[in-house]
């Protein structure tokens, strides 16, 4: 059977095998452990004795290509030309020659990119497309995180959080981002307001009435022209209309903000995973820093790491403490917003899977 190619396969998982160090294809499988000399840097060792170092830097993940050709050069300079991205836009360089190692994490730090995001540090935040690429963000993505990370330096070139600190952004509130110890998502705080002379040349009505959760949207005649009228007492100002019908405009410069939500986590390691919560909202959406979003989850993250046990992860620092302690230590306001527990959800999301008319 002729070998199957990653150049052909268009979708899924491309086969890693290509992509992988000659030291790390060789060992597959034969692994015999990894430890963490230092923040930014894994070492392995196989059966056999053969070691590799990894060497994981942080990235602004939306690169220009002079940016990747750099990081390209390094890779053939140190790293026998293998490289793979983390999830959260990290750079991982497989070195196989300990002497290559210490000249390699002073070549990345001269070049601007910190070498850390290992261990117990605040790893780079995994997030959204942004204004750069998507057609529905209230918010730019890479921005924020751009500018948040700035901050957060000293904490991700070092090993001093009591666990991981995973995070993410994201730029809508219904798609993208997903559960992270700390995660900053877009919030719209009104309606949408309806383009009613667009709506029946762009927007396909019956998709857009199926989309919205809590059946707030109607098909309605408007001067005449088919479009669609919104309860407004029913919406939840989530913006899952807009993707689909451009003309029911939800970004707002000042009614879209920022919420940060607490504690959620996808590992089982140690306690099963949790969905965060949210514990902050309506914070401006103020490009091109966002410091009331630095604010607040430098504000969060300052309290964990002095009041957690070693080995907590956010969300068992929460548990332990409870959450009211949790708004008492961090100084964030507890408001009515931060109790609705979808107890009326039955009767309120569109559960069904037919189109209302
Ligand atoms: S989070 Fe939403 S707006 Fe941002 S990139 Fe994803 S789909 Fe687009
Ligand atoms: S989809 Fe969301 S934003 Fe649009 S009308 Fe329904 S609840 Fe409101």
């Amino acid at each position: 059977m002729a070998e199957r190619t990653w150049e052909t396969i268009e979708s899924g998982t491309p086969d890693p095998m290509p992509f992988m160090h000659p030291v790390m294809k060789k060992n597959y499988g034969k692994w015999v452990f990894h430890n963490h000399p230092k923040p930014g840097v894994l070492y392995h060792r196989a059966e056999n004795g053969d070691e590799i170092w990894t060497v994981k830097a942080g990235t602004q993940r939306q690169m220009d290509h002079y940016t990747i050709r750099k990081l390209a050069d390094i890779a053939d300079q140190f790293a026998d030309g293998f490289v793979r991205f983390t999830t959260r836009s990290n750079i991982e360089y497989m070195v196989s020659d300990k002497n290559k190692v210490e000249p390699l994490i002073k070549t990345l730090t001269d070049n601007g990119f910190p070498v850390g995001g290992t261990a117990n540090s605040v790893s780079m935040i995994a997030h959204t497309q942004g204004w750069l690429h998507c057609d529905i963000p209230g918010t730019d993505a890479s921005g924020a995180v751009k500018a948040l990370m700035d901050e957060l330096y000293h904490e991700f070139t070092h090993c001093e959080m009591p666990n991981r600190v995973k995070m993410s952004t994201s730029c809508c509130e219904i798609n993208c981002g997903g559960q992270a110890d700390i995660a900053i998502v877009i919030q719209h705080t009104k309606p949408p307001k309806i383009n009613h002379d667009l709506v029946a040349n762009v927007c396909e009505r019956p998709s857009v009435v199926a989309r919205c959760p809590v059946a707030a949207i109607r098909p309605a005649l408007v001067n005449g022209k088919p479009s669609l009228e919104v309860d407004e007492k029913k919406c939840i100002c989530c913006g899952a209309c807009f993707p689909p019908c451009p003309p029911m405009q939800i970004n707002d410069p000042e009614h879209s903000k920022f919420a940060i939500w607490v504690g959620g986590k996808n590992a089982n390691a140690r306690a099963k995973p949790t969905f965060h919560k949210l514990v902050a909202a309506g914070l401006p959406n103020n490009p091109p820093r966002w410091p009331e979003v630095s604010q607040v989850v430098k504000k969060i993250l300052n309290v964990y790491k002095d009041d957690a046990h070693s080995w907590e992860r956010l969300s068992d620092w929460v548990e332990r403490i409870g959450w009211p302690a949790f708004f008492e230590k961090t100084g964030l306001p507890f408001t009515k917003y931060h109790i609705d527990n979808w107890r009326g959800s039955r009767s309120s999301l569109n559960a069904s899977t037919h189109i209302r008319f």
